[in-house]
């Protein structure tokens, strides 16, 4: 039976609290309520990275949308898999 030797890993270094920020209007996720920009977000690509606020380069595809951070790579969406806009009650 073959023994793995352990990774070399950072162990628990990462007690600091990571600032997420709004991929959409880029503010702190904490401060205020963004309620409306995840609505947004439903239906438009992100502007900026959550982890680091960088502006994402966006590309809209025709089965969806691609964004990139620079330094976090990128993130994209495909509405194939999107749910269809729910049609209200016929009034
Ligand atoms: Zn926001
Ligand atoms: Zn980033």
């Amino acid at each position: 039976m073959e023994s793995e030797a352990a990774v070399e890993q950072e162990a628990a270094n990462s007690t600091a609290t990571q600032t997420m920020w709004c991929d959409r209007c880029g503010e702190d996720v904490a401060t205020g309520t963004h309620d409306g920009c995840a609505a947004a977000r439903a239906l438009e690509p992100p502007r900026y990275c959550r982890r680091c606020r960088r502006r994402m380069k966006v590309q809209v595809l025709p089965a969806g949308w691609a964004a990139r951070c620079a330094v976090h790579g990128g993130i994209s969406q495909s509405t194939a898999t999107g749910v269809a806009g729910t049609v209200g009650a016929d009034g």
